[in-house]
C-alpha cells in the first residue's frame, strides 16, 4: 500500500501543454479515478505515474520515494491496459508468469504464485488454455492477474473495461474493486465512463485541457459540481442561465431570476458568496424535477411535454418550459405515463437540488 503525490507536474508535447501544473495527493489504499473528455490528459498523467513518460517539470512521489526520474520497471507499479496486451503465442499461465520470469524467480515459486493469481481472478485451472480460446472478459482477467502477480505497490488501470460488453463490465467493476480493497492496493483508474467512476471510485478527479478541474468523492462531485462542464460530464443535467438577486435566510440559498421566473438555488460551494447581478448557471438534474407541483411548491416551472421515453424503471420526459428552455425530467418508478401534448404541466424542484454554478 503506497500513497501517491503528484506535485506541479507539467508536460508539453510540442507547444501543447498536455499536463498543466497538476498537483494531486492519492492516499494509500485509495481507488482513485481520473475522468474527463477525450484528450484531456488522463492517460498522459497515468503514464507519468507508471514511468513511461518523464515530466518537463514537477515531482512525483510513491510514498516517501521521489520516483520522478526512476525508470518504469523500478517503480513497483502494475499496469492494465484497454487492449489487454496479452501474448497470443503464450498460454494463460505463461502470460501471467511473465513478470516473475523477468525477475528471475525460482520455477516453484512462479508456479505457486500463478495458481494463486488465477484463483484470485477466478480463472483457476485455465492456465494451459491458449489466449485465443478465452472470452473478452476472461482475457481481461488474465491481464489483471498478470498485473497483480508482481505484487505491485499500486495498480494503474487505463480504461481496462472498455472492450467488454455491458454485463461483463458490470461484473469486472466489482471484481477490480474487491481485489484492490482485499490487497490494500492503491489504484489509479482512467476512464471516460461516468457510471464506472461513480460506482467504483473512493475519490476522483475530473480533468479538462491538462488541468484538474475538481477532486472529490463521487457524491461531492455529482451533488456539487465545480462548473457546467463537470456537471454535464458526471451525469445528465439541465444547465440554465440565471442572474443572482438576493441571499435568503437559509445559508447558501439565493433567489435568482431566469427567463421563466424567479427560483431558489443553492450555491455549489459554501465559501462562495455571489453578488446581486452576477451571471450564474443553474444545474438541475432530470431526476430532481418532479411533476407534483402544487400552488405552494417552491421553484414552480410550468410547461408542456414534448417527448417521452418509457424505460420501465424510469420515464424520461422533455418539457418545453413556458418562456424558458427545453428541459429533461426523469420520473422514477412511473405508474402513470404522461404523453406529449399542449396541456400545461407544472414541474418543481427543491432549492437544494437547484445548484448554482459560477458562469465560465
Ligand atoms: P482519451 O480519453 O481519448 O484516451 P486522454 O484524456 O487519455 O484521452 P491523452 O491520451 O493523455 O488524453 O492525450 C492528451 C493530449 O496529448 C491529446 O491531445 C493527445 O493528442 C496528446 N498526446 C498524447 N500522447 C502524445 C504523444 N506521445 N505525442 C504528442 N501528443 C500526444
Amino acid at each position: 500500500m503506497v500513497s501517491i503525490s503528484i506535485q506541479h507536474l507539467t508536460k508539453r508535447f510540442g507547444t501543447q501543454a498536455v499536463l498543466d501544473d497538476v498537483s494531486l495527493d492519492v492516499e494509500a489504499g485509495e481507488l482513485f479515478f481520473l475522468l474527463g473528455p477525450s484528450g484531456c490528459g488522463k492517460t498522459t498523467l497515468l503514464r507519468h505515474i507508471a514511468g513511461f513518460y518523464q515530466p518537463d517539470s514537477g515531482k512525483l512521489f510513491l510514498g516517501e520515494d521521489d520516483v520522478t526520474r526512476l525508470p518504469a520497471h523500478k517503480r513497483g507499479t502494475g499496469m492494465m491496459f484497454q487492449s489487454y496486451a496479452l501474448w497470443p503465442h503464450l498460454n494463460v499461465a505463461q502470460n501471467v508468469a511473465f513478470g516473475l520470469e523477468e525477475r528471475g524467480r525460482p520455477q516453484a515459486e512462479i508456479e505457486r504464485r500463478v495458481a494463486q493469481a488465477l484463483e484470485l481472478v477466478k480463472l483457476d485451472g485455465l492456465g494451459p488454455r491458449r489466449i485465443s480460446q478465452l472470452s473478452g472478459g476472461q482475457q481481461q482477467r488474465v491481464a489483471l492477474a498478470r498485473a497483480l502477480i508482481v505484487r505491485p505497490r499500486c495498480l494503474l488501470l487505463d480504461e481496462p473495461l472498455s472492450n467488454l460488453d455491458a454485463k461483463l463490465r458490470h461484473e469486472m467493476r466489482s471484481e477490480i474493486r474487491r481485489i484492490c480493497k482485499e490487497f490494500g492496493l492503491t489504484g489509479i483508474y482512467v476512464t471516460h465512463d461516468r457510471d464506472e467512476a461513480l460506482s467504483m471510485a473512493d475519490r476522483m478527479a475530473v480533468m479538462e485541457s491538462g488541468r484538474l478541474v475538481q477532486v472529490g468523492t463521487p457524491q461531492q462531485i455529482y451533488r456539487n459540481p465545480a462548473n457546467g462542464m463537470v456537471a454535464e460530464f458526471i451525469g445528465e443535467t439541465n444547465l440554465i442561465p440565471a442572474i443572482v438577486q438576493n441571499a435568503t435566510k437559509e445559508p447558501g440559498v439565493y433567489e435568482v431570476s431566469t427567463s421563466f421566473g424567479a427560483l431558489y438555488a443553492r450555491a455549489n460551494r459554501s465559501d462562495w458568496q455571489p453578488n446581486r447581478g452576477d451571471k450564474v448557471h443553474l444545474s438541475i438534474r432530470p431526476e430532481a424535477l418532479g411533476f407534483e407541483a402544487h400552488k405552494d411548491s417552491l421553484n414552480q416551472m410550468p410547461g408542456h411535454i414534448v417527448d417521452v421515453i418509457y424505460l420501465g424503471a424510469t420515464a424520461q420526459y422533455e418539457i418545453q418550459l413556458l418562456n424558458g428552455p427545453l428541459v429533461k425530467a426523469c420520473e422514477i418508478n412511473p405508474t402513470l405515463i404522461r404523453h406529449a401534448s399542449d396541456e400545461r404541466v407544472a414541474l418543481a424542484a427543491w432549492p437544494q437540488d437547484v445548484v448554482m454554478l459560477p458562469s465560465a
